[in-house]
């Protein structure tokens, strides 16, 4: 039986916590998984106030700070932004990261999403939890024994919950974040760096409040507070039965 590991792969090191920190938190907390949060690159465009350099440095820490606000471990596979791109250096990073920590469930964005860097994110997600489980794929590059199962793959809610023609995309399922909403928010005001950039970027000040505002409209239609959406990939080979569903309970 594999151990109880859940696994979020997004492109930012603060994409998590708009889109899946709630489920993290009620993994670890109701059920005892372990979490490990991963970006791919450490968001070396998000700033105009500081060099590539000194935001990298700044974000690693926010989030490995927002990570240890729930006990879990952060990563940074180290592509850069505006450039993740869907290639072999790239998918065997997130393939050796699979097989290192062995998660049965991962998250990662929804296939098409306002920006590129969550496309191929979820791109490089998706295949990787399939090369993970295939013992010739990068057998030669040190990696830590193929995992025996096709991993549990969900994908988060789009930005706005809309694709990049501006279609509504309508999540399969919610999962309540209500009780959990708060440190939630903790976690995301570890990343204090980027408030400045998404207002002058994005208009959006307060992030705090835009991923509240964003959890609520989740919830609303089902009568709770605070929910995030999800669809799980269900192509041929994938697991098919909703292991995060059975866990929380969905709406
Ligand atoms: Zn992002």
């Amino acid at each position: 039986m594999a151990e109880n590991v859940v696994l979020s792969v997004m492109a930012h090191p603060d994409d998590a916590e708009f889109l899946c920190a709630g489920v993290l938190i009620r993994l670890a907390r109701e059920h005892g998984w372990k979490v490990h949060v991963a970006s791919m690159t450490p968001g070396d465009c998000g700033s105009a106030e500081h060099s590539p350099e000194e935001i990298s440095r700044i974000r690693r820490g926010e989030g490995a700070r927002a990570a240890a606000v729930i006990g879990a471990t952060y990563y940074c596979l180290e592509e850069r932004d505006l450039r993740i791109g869907y290639n072999e250096i790239a998918l065997e990073k997130v393939v050796r990261l699979f097989r290192q920590v062995r998660p049965r469930i991962v998250l990662t964005h929804a296939p098409a999403d306002y920006m590129l860097d969550h496309e191929m994110t979820s791109a490089l997600t998706r295949a990787a939890a399939f090369a993970a489980a295939a013992p010739n794929f990068a057998c030669d590059r040190g990696h830590a024994p193929a995992l025996d199962h096709v991993t549990h793959l969900y994908y988060g809610d789009a930005a706005e919950g809309k694709d990049p023609l501006g279609r509504d995309v309508t999540p399969a399922f919610c999962i309540d974040v209500s009780a959990v909403i708060e440190t939630k928010a903790k976690m995301l005001e570890c990343h204090a760096s980027q408030r400045n950039w998404l207002l002058r970027q994005h208009g959006m000040d307060q992030y705090v409040e835009t991923m509240r505002a964003w959890s609520s409209r989740r919830g609303r239609p089902h009568g709770v507070a605070f929910a995030e959406g999800f669809r799980q990939h269900l192509g041929h080979a994938y697991p098919q039965d909703n292991l995060l569903g059975e866990l929380l309970g969905t709406l």
